[in-house]
């Protein structure tokens, strides 16, 4: 096997082959080789020869072709010659094969091929919906089968990281019942028993918690996962997770099994970058970044500045909460006042900005609100953020929780052009709350799901202060994106019970939805707990593409169609009927 740019590894050669375009160099001058693949360019050669670059998934091979064979770009050959060294001055120094070229050959035409609808260039900017009409052309372009071969060799380590961890993989079913995650499901009728439907399982969560139970001790799967969500650059209906569970282990070993795991992906495939992958806590990170998934390539921290200001004059400033940050670069006026407006755009009352000025070595503070605030604070503020001349500070001042996220989001948004694009930042998120807060009754919503076990510090609140609870649950962020999350699981009745009465779930639809977990639970459920992370994420980010959709094969646009099939598609009354389904006058929503 030869491993070749782009991600390429080429096998032995067989079939109608004896070579690959990129595996023939000097050293193999004199050989009579077979190459085989599609006709990338010709290029006239004088009177009597054409150059014709045959291109298979390894590069080109430049190939000297009497101007009587009758070839176009496209077109499907086998070409026999013998590999011959390019005349001085000629040779190509960005080709693997840039020293060589194929003479003498026989040219076999394996398939023609009508002119294709879109330049195979990288150069050429293309239309995306023409690129999924004609998926199938638009992956012969280099940066596609780089993108998908990538994928295939994360898949590869991944499966490898998981063997040597000892896991076993076992697929579980996509005709399935609902999972907990929340989102929308996709329904599929049943004929045999018409008026009912599977589910598609928005992860095999249920599944694996069964596995537990059943004794597997460690199980995994590349698994496909299936949302009803509306479509956006990071969300396609079907997506990709390794997913992960184990018995008898606590939230850290499960940490290191994903952590071995990710090593594993980034020596696959970018074997010169070492990665550290720490831990924040929920909270720090929300204080220090405002996000949940901080970006933390670039710093720009937020700083909690609310009693700097606890007797302050200035209206805007008196709130529970007052969060500043120093912006990571310079910001005009113009630029200011759509930062106020996109505040304002989040929820916040306002934002407010000061610029630091030096006048005879001494730092002051200018902005439209200085003149109100107390010396005392001027200097403390400056201090508390270890200000400079010409530095910009931005304040958010609401209740904690929308202060942090509104100045984090603007940090965000000012920060994240600037980010060294080399650096791969990993880190875990643990102690989330076990709830994101309360639904118009008062009831506390999940922030996982209902299996994610407390921790048990904070058994003690569940009812008295159920949002200062946390859980047993952690995130794996990469630069910036929430990669996955898993959590430990609810093994017993008792805690789970607990659990559905604070979420407001009654036995009867408790029982309803996964009865049959709670039965198995009876029979002797391990402590277990387990993660899933997205593979089309991460594939792009390590591909450095920003849309999922580039390193999936057949990807939906963004309304859900394939552009390609035609699918979503009417189906024929008789088919409906079938599965005892009746076809309605169609409404527009
Ligand atoms: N089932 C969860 C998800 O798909 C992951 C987990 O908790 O293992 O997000």
């Amino acid at each position: 096997m030869q491993p070749f740019d782009n991600y390429a590894v080429a096998p032995e050669p067989a079939g109608l082959r004896t070579a690959y375009a990129s595996s023939l160099n000097e050293s193999r001058v004199g050989e009579v080789v077979q190459v085989c693949g599609w006709v990338n360019r010709i290029r006239e050669h004088g009177e009597h020869l054409v150059f014709v670059d045959v291109r298979d998934f390894t590069g080109v091979v430049q190939c000297v072709v009497p101007r009587s064979e009758n070839l176009h770009p496209e077109w499907v050959v086998q070409i026999t010659g013998t590999v011959a060294e390019r005349p001085d001055g000629t040779d190509n120094a960005q080709l693997a094969s840039g020293r060589i070229e194929l003479r003498d050959p026989t040219v076999r035409v394996l398939a023609e091929a009508e002119p294709i609808p879109f330049s195979l260039d990288e150069r050429v900017e293309l239309d995306e919906a023409t690129r999924l009409r004609y998926r199938y052309i638009d992956l012969r372009r280099t940066r596609m089968q780089r993108n998908l071969r990538l994928r295939s060799i994360v898949n590869s380590a991944i499966r490898h990281s998981m063997e040597e961890q000892g896991f076993v993989e076992i697929e579980t079913p996509l005709l399935w019942t609902p999972t907990p995650e929340g989102a929308r499901e996709f329904l599929v009728p049943s004929r045999t028993q018409p008026q009912n439907f599977y589910v598609l399982p928005q992860s095999p969560q249920i599944a694996k918690q069964l596995l537990m139970v059943a004794g597997f001790d460690r199980y995994y799967q590349i698994a496909r996962c299936l949302r009803d969500e509306d479509l956006r650059a990071d969300r396609q209906f079907e997506f990709t997770q390794l997913d992960l569970e184990a018995s008898f282990v606590t939230q850290s070993d499960i940490l290191n099994f994903i952590s071995h795991a990710i090593r594993a992906v980034v020596q696959a495939v970018r074997p010169e970058t070492t990665i550290a992958i720490d831990t924040i806590t929920w909270r720090d990170a929300m204080n220090r970044y405002g996000s949940d998934k901080p970006d933390r390539r670039f710093g720009a921290q937020l700083h909690d500045v609310t009693s700097i200001f606890s007797e302050t004059q200035v209206k805007a400033l008196n709130a529970p909460s007052v969060q500043a940050m120093i912006a990571p670069s310079p910001l005009s006026r113009a630029r200011l006042d759509e930062l106020v407006d996109r505040a304002k755009g989040l929820g916040a009352k306002g934002l407010l900005w000061l610029r630091v000025e030096e006048i005879d070595g001494q730092l002051s503070l200018n902005s439209p609100v200085s003149k109100f605030l107390a010396d005392r604070e001027q200097q403390q503020l400056v201090a508390a953020l270890g200000a400079k001349a010409n530095d910009t500070i931005l304040m958010v001042a609401d209740e904690w929780e929308r202060a942090v996220t509104i100045l984090g989001q603007i940090r965000l948004g000012l920060g994240r052009p600037l980010a060294d694009q080399n650096i791969l930042d990993f880190f875990w998120v643990i102690d989330f709350p076990l709830f994101e807060g309360l639904d118009e009754f008062g009831t506390p919503i999940s922030a996982h799901h209902p299996f994610t076990m407390p921790n048990e510090d904070d058994f003690a609140r569940l009812d008295t202060d159920p949002l200062s609870v946390r859980s047993q649950s952690y995130d794996l962020v990469l630069n910036g994106w929430e990669l996955g999350s898993g959590s430990i699981r609810i093994h017993t009745s008792a805690i789970q019970s607990k659990i559905f009465e604070v979420l407001g779930i009654d036995e009867d639809t408790a029982r309803s939805r996964f009865g049959f977990l709670l039965d198995a639970f009876k029979y002797g459920a391990p402590p277990h707990g387990g993660f899933a992370f997205g593979i089309d994420r991460l594939s792009a980010l390590l591909a450095g593409e920003e849309n999922i959709r580039e390193l999936i094969a057949f990807p939906k646009t963004q309304s859900g169609s394939d552009l390609m099939t035609g699918a979503p598609k009417q189906v024929d009354a008789d088919i409906l009927a079938q599965l005892g389904l009746q076809p309605t006058a169609r409404t527009k929503d």
